[in-house]
């Protein structure tokens, strides 16, 4: 029997496992899809804001502004992908300067540190490319870009490393409780558990219901994005936001610390699983982010997608612990950026509980990932000379070598899928998309692997992408 079962691996769960995997706790992570971050936490804005933009006194406030110093401290410890550029939210009216004021006022409140309200002409100074129309804007230096599936993965890795078990292709489908435990069915598989924890993304409600009253529900809210090209990747040097509405934080601009130039979301909604990116909804994020910066160029773009938001009934994030069930549900903006503090305050939870939770006296919490394109060139010509593999580049838009692809497949959790080799070490996720590298990726898996070329994936279960001829 486990001690914990925490149920998805997107950001929210592998926060949690990362943060339970320091304590002598037999942990289990259930995951419906083959690899970590396959839901939200991969098709987003990619940004830990500054938390000016929760309503004060709630729980998103205080966790997403404990987050800002936690979020950086793991991505350094982790080798994550993470830039302190800052954001500006834009005001385009007398009305709109109005919200800035309140967002500065809240933003105080909530305890974000360096917070501005700027001029037009101080704007454009930070900015120059953004709209001669601008009235003044919020600078929050705080603000931060990450690579949102790197950091679920290089938490959900440590966690393995500290010995938590992830299973894979498992769709939660039943949980019963007993009197000393809970029965969780997936699949084939039966798993028993002291305590759940409920972190399913867009299908928190469902799960949630399957051991308590309905109490909430999950409203599925879809944005859109385009990724432009690198030589589109300057062109604002900070997060460049809208004012907020009702319908979230508005259409933003940013640089993304691959290199490129993100570009979205709006906000409809939608099926719990529909990541369409539609051409309704790129004409509307289009229209939007000329507004703020209209020299955008739109011809680079190489890439579009949509995130479905986990939004709920609730306001507020929606966390609490029922008998040993405990609901980390309706995690929408800024989940990410909040699921470090997530994590503490569901340990607190579990304290205050009466589980108890005592320290392994040996525990791993860093994590070192080469990336041989952030080597200087006696570094890469030592590694070279330790290991031809890294001689050999096969993701020529991002310089991604044949000994970070296959250092990639050896790590805790093997990514068995081209795009699990994508959001572990870059190879197709430059401008031609793995046009050129997707072909050896699938060699170099198939090789690793000991697998036919035609079992490896692009992505989800059997998105297979080779055949074998009939004779
Ligand atoms: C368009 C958009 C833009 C956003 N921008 C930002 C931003 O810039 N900054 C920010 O902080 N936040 C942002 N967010 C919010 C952020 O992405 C989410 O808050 C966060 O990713 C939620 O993570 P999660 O782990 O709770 O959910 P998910 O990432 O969706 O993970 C849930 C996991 O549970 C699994 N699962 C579901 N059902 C089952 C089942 N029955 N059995 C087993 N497993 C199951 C899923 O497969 C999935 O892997 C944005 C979201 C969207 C959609």
């Amino acid at each position: 029997m486990y001690d914990v079962a925490i149920i998805g691996c997107g950001i929210t769960g592998a926060s949690i496992a990362y943060r339970l995997s320091r304590f002598d706790l037999k942990t289990v992570v259930i995951e419906k899809e083959n690899d970590v971050a396959m839901g939200a936490t991969r098709a987003n804005s990619a940004i830990v804001h500054a938390g000016y933009d929760p309503e004060e006194n709630t729980l998103m406030a205080k966790l997403n502004v404990r987050s800002v110093e936690l979020t950086k401290e793991l991505c350094k410890n982790l080798s994550v992908p993470y830039a302190q550029i800052g954001s500006l939210v834009l005001a385009f009216s007398e009305e709109e300067a109005q919200h800035i004021e309140k967002l500065y006022k809240r933003g105080i409140n909530n305890g974000v540190e360096g917070l501005r309200v700027l001029s037009a002409e101080e704007t454009k100074e930070k900015e120059p490319f953004v709209s001669d129309d601008v009235v003044c804007s919020l600078y929050a230096p705080t603000a931060a870009i990450i690579s949102p599936w790197e950091y679920a993965l290089a938490l959900a890795e440590t966690a393995v490393v500290n010995g938590t078990q992830i299973m894979f292709s498992s769709e939660v489908s039943d949980i019963k409780k007993t009197d000393e435990m809970f029965v969780i069915r997936a699949g084939e598989k039966e798993i028993k558990a002291k305590t759940v924890i409920n972190a399913a993304g867009v299908q928190a409600d469902r799960i949630h219901d399957m051991v308590l009253p309905h109490e909430f529900e999950i409203i599925p809210n879809k944005g859109a994005y385009f990724i432009l090209d690198k030589c589109e990747g300057t062109r604002t040097k900070h997060v460049v936001f809208q004012c907020p509405n009702k319908d979230g934080k508005g259409v933003l601009v940013s640089p993304t610390v691959h290199g490129n130039l993100i570009v979205g979301p709006n906000a409809v909604p939608s099926e719990r699983y529909d990541t369409s990116a539609k051409l309704s909804d790129l004409v509307f994020v289009k229209r939007k982010a000329i507004k703020s910066v209209p020299s955008v160029d739109f011809r680079t773009n190489i890439k579009n997608f949509s995130g479905v938001r986990p939004n709920s009934t609730e306001s507020d994030f929606i966390i609490k612990s029922t008998d040993g069930f405990i609901d980390v549900a309706g995690i929408k903006s800024p989940g990410l950026a909040s699921a470090a503090g997530i994590a503490e305050y569901v340990e607190q939870l579990m304290c205050n509980s009466g589980i108890r939770l005592s320290e392994k006296t040996s525990y791993i919490k860093d994590r070192k990932q080469i990336r041989f394109k952030e080597l200087s060139h006696e570094e890469r010509k030592k590694l070279v000379e330790s290991n031809p593999l890294y001689g050999r580049v096969i993701c020529r838009c991002e310089t991604v070598t044949e000994g970070e692809i296959v250092d990639a497949i050896h790590r805790p959790i093997v990514p068995r899928t081209v795009d699990g080799i994508k959001r572990r070490c870059g190879a197709g996720l430059g401008r031609c998309q793995g046009g050129f590298c997707g072909p050896r990726v699938v060699e170099i898996l198939s090789r690793e692997l000991k697998v036919d070329r035609e079992e490896i994936a692009k992505d989800r279960d059997v998105s297979y992408i080779l055949k074998r001829r009939e004779r």
